[in-house]
């Protein structure tokens, strides 16, 4: 081993001192089947418990009996040695458990090592001496065992409460998933799935306008949440509700997605019973509040030359009130509608511009409390559904002149910008806080504050009119600073 004549020079003892500082070594002869211990490494000695002056010059299974004792083990010692020996091969053993005998308390612990086993030839070509490197692994096996054990918790407790864990490798489009997506989307368990079967069963309009949607925003803003039909294989219809995060790489593309599904359709049934509900009580209302309409008016015209000016501004007020339940009427007739599917949109081409205007008027015959202004530079034409977008541009108008003083100015703007016509409602009112801007747009939201406390209302005018703007593929948003006022814009599709 030391006839290199590299070696020549150097200092006698040497190579003993350097094995003996070496991490986890033992230098076993190969003299099967004893194994006799010719050097170990101070490392050697620490990691395994033992003295140097008991192990030197034993058979290996002397001192580390425990190790021969499964025969059916592979990464057994005495297999391993003889292996080694026999075939003259370098030999690795990733993980194997042997317990250390405690120095102290000679209890016995829970011991995982990684070992090498590499051969060593004397000048014939025989294997002469086996090198075992030993390091020990338990840290990080204890660590793969708990975090696989916090795992199956985790698993257990979701399936327990109906929730299937998915994760999506985005460019690889690995697909993995918890045992329970089979059972959300209908199938008997130890069903092949895969990303693209249970795709296939999603209703295609929720396909089209929900999940890709939901997809792509999510690809931008890292979160991704989604309701939508699936359908089963014995065909009933069935809602899911996804949610998850988007993860994102060094370059800060988005690399994973993962998060959980879970079957809805039961709280959704009875949003669809409840919504059903106000439909119903909507309608039915409509009709005694329109020939109360068609009565007041009646009188209106009847009375215009009554001396008493309360009667007069009595039946002023009865009007404005009727009219306002009205619009409120039709808010929950529209928001009964807005389920997947059930709001269709009539397109047409038409100059927005003009339909600006219309809902100018209108508002001015409305409330004559604020300054409407609007400037429209020529035609900007958009394939879109008239009376929808209309009700949309109203509703902007109407909160603008609701939550900004008498007197003060509401400026309408429209502008062509690229493939968008763009719409601004700009109001000098209350404005909205940072915190509550990206929430107006859901269902029912109201901010609170002492300046909204005498403003009634709902929240569903903005639910409905982002609704509205989406289905058209269109963006609508909010510019606003507390105390100054808000821009409410939205944008859709010019016409081709
Ligand atoms: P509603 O006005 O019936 O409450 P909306 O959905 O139209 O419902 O509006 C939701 C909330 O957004 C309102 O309650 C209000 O807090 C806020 N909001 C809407 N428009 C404005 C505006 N122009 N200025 C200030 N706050 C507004």
């Amino acid at each position: 081993m030391m006839n290199d004549s590299a070696t020549d020079n150097l200092p006698e003892g040497l190579f003993q001192l350097l094995f003996e500082k070496s991490p986890g070594s033992l230098l076993i002869k190969a003299d099967a089947p004893r194994f006799t211990i010719v050097a170990a490494s101070d490392d050697y000695l620490d990691v395994t418990s033992v003295k140097r002056e008991e192990i030197l010059g034993k058979g290996f299974f002397e001192v580390f009996p425990d190790t021969d004792t499964d025969p059916k083990d592979e990464a057994a010692a005495r297999k391993v040695f003889t292996r080694v020996q026999q075939t003259g091969e370098k030999l690795d053993v990733p993980v194997y458990r042997f317990d250390r005998v405690h120095p102290v308390t000679r209890e016995k612990e829970e011991h995982y090592w990684s070992c090498s086993n590499i051969p060593v030839e004397d000048s014939e070509g025989r294997v002469a001496y086996i090198l075992n490197t030993v390091v020990d692994i338990s840290g990080e096996v204890r660590a793969k065992e708990a975090a696989i054990e916090s795992e199956n918790r985790f698993l257990m407790a979701a399936e327990a409460t109906g929730l299937a864990i998915w994760d999506l490798s985005i460019p690889q489009r690995v697909f993995n998933f918890s045992p329970q997506m089979v059972a959300i989307f209908g199938h008997p368990p130890d069903t092949e799935v895969t990303l693209a079967s249970v795709r296939s069963q999603v209703n295609p309009d929720d396909m089209q306008n929900v999940v890709l949607r939901s997809y792509n925003e999510a690809l931008v803003t890292g979160q991704y949440a989604y309701e939508a039909r699936i359908t089963w294989p014995d065909d009933s219809i069935h809602w899911i509700r996804v949610k998850g995060v988007v993860l994102f790489d060094e370059k800060k593309k988005p690399c994973r997605m993962l998060g959980t599904i879970v079957d809805i359709t039961e709280s959704k049934r009875d949003e669809i019973r409840k919504n059903d509900f106000i439909a119903m009580a909507s309608h039915e209302l409509k009709t005694p509040l329109t020939s109360l309409k068609a009565y007041i008016q009646l009188l209106e015209g009847k009375l215009t030359a009554a001396k008493d000016p309360f009667i007069r501004t009595s039946l002023i007020k009865a009007a404005s009130q009727v009219n306002k339940m009205t619009a409120l009427i039709h808010g929950f007739l529209d928001i009964s509608k807005i389920e997947p599917g059930k709001l269709q949109l009539k397109k047409q081409v038409f100059d927005i511009n003009k339909l600006i205007g219309e809902a100018i008027a209108e508002s001015r015959i409305m409330s004559g409390t604020h300054v409407l202004q609007f400037k429209p530079v020529g035609d900007i034409n958009v394939n879109a559904d008239r009376e929808k977008i209309g009700q949309v541009i109203s509703n902007l108008i109407s909160n603008a002149i609701k939550y900004s003083p008498k007197g003060s100015v509401v400026e309408v703007k429209c502008e062509a910008h690229g493939t968008d016509a763009e719409v601004s409602v700009i109001d000098a009112g209350i404005g909205i806080g940072k915190k509550d801007q990206p929430k107006i747009f859901q269902r029912f939201y109201r901010v609170e504050n002492d300046a909204m406390k005498h403003v009634a209302g709902f929240g569903i005018g903005l639910y409905l009119s982002s609704e509205i703007i989406q289905r058209h593929k269109g963006k609508i948003w909010v510019t606003s600073a507390e105390r100054k006022g808000s821009t409410f814009h939205f944008s859709i599709p010019l016409a081709p």
